[in-house]
């Protein structure tokens, strides 16, 4: 049996290279999407982090059974294609809910609190010229707004309501008004009633650019945004407007739509804009958890079992998929 792993995002592989040794599972690294199309040629099964899972990858696996991401977010894998191939595909979609709530309820009181900016100012030697003329929110009397009120959503829910905020939630698969102590509004409501808002959905086809300019002409003055999820959510040329405007107060991303941003990137410029490079995910608890969970589901499946979380059900029926 052979294992190939496409990319990861943690120092080193020793976790993966034990696990599968010690199976006598022979395991193969790729070096970028050509060397992953080569060695996934003769590959059981796929590991795959960011790297771009597509219909050419997906065809070039001639024995490929299964491909295990090595997160939450399946928007990076060709879902379709994987089924007809009858390829499961599977996530582990817990194991880094503190983090990421975590790094979000980060990026809201660094830009409520002027932590950044303050702090240039300081060694600049500027102490006595910082004017405070930005608006600072009293979290208690602020209203958070979440959209998308799944396992993050509702993780930093709880973390918010502890320092006081006002949370209101919009997802459209609740059907409760009030759920987990939150009230569920519509969409137009959340989004015109928050001073904060932070967003926790999948990024789909139907999630693409959800917030564009006329969300965002629809939000209050001053308001700050979060997005710790994917880049696509946010249309980045209407965030421009509403930055050069003034209307929008702050914005925490760790994402962005340009997976590898160059440094002239026109949302760089701004002071108020906080970016950190898709790290929400991490702690050594949490990639350390991420990679022996993701090895042993993998050999799950390729042992002939269904995986406790299975992206592409459909793939069930696939003729060639005969799982227990
Ligand atoms: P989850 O599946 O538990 O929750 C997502 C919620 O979004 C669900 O409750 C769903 O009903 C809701 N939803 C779906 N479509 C919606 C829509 N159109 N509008 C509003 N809500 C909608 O997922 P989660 O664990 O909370 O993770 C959320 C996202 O965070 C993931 O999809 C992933 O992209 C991202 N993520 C990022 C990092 C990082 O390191 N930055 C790490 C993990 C996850």
């Amino acid at each position: 049996m052979k294992i190939v792993i496409s990319d990861y995002a943690w120092p080193n592989i020793d976790i993966e290279k034990e696990f599968f040794k010690s199976k006598s599972i022979d395991l193969d690294v790729a070096n970028g999407k050509e060397d992953l199309i080569n060695k996934i040629k003769d590959a059981d099964g796929l590991l795959f982090c960011f790297e771009d899972i597509n219909e050419d990858v997906l065809r070039s696996g001639e024995k490929l059974k299964a491909a295990q991401r090595y997160g939450i977010g399946v928007d990076n894998i060709n879902i379709k294609v994987a089924t007809e191939l009858g390829i499961v595909v599977s996530n582990i979609p817990d194991y880094c809910i503190d983090e990421v709530s975590d790094h979000a309820l980060s990026l809201l009181l660094a830009i409520n609190r002027m932590i950044l900016p303050d702090s240039r100012m300081v060694k600049l030697g500027k102490w006595n010229e910082v004017k405070k003329d930005n608006r600072v929110y009293r979290l208690k009397d602020a209203t958070l707004g979440v959209i998308g009120f799944g396992r993050i959503g509702r993780r930093l829910s709880n973390k918010a309501k502890s320092l006081g905020l006002n949370v209101i939630a919009y997802d459209p698969y609740i059907s409760e008004n009030v759920h987990d102590g939150v009230n569920i509004l519509s969409f137009e409501e959340v989004i015109s009633s928050s001073d904060i808002l932070s967003l926790h959905v999948p990024l789909t086809e139907e999630t693409n650019h959800l917030i564009s300019h006329k969300e965002l002409a629809n939000m209050k003055n001053d308001v700050i945004l979060i997005n710790v999820s994917r880049g696509g959510l946010i249309d980045e040329k209407a965030l421009l407007d509403y930055l050069d405007n003034g209307r929008v107060r702050g914005v925490g991303l760790d994402v962005m739509e340009d997976h590898n941003p160059s440094s002239s990137n026109p949302l760089f410029k701004y002071e108020n804009v906080i970016i950190t490079p898709h790290t929400a995910f991490f702690s050594q608890e949490s990639s350390e958890e991420l990679q022996l969970r993701s090895c042993k589901q993998l050999l799950d499946v390729l042992n002939g079992n269904k995986p406790e979380f299975l992206i592409n059900p459909d793939v069930l029926n696939h003729s060639e998929v005969n799982l227990n």
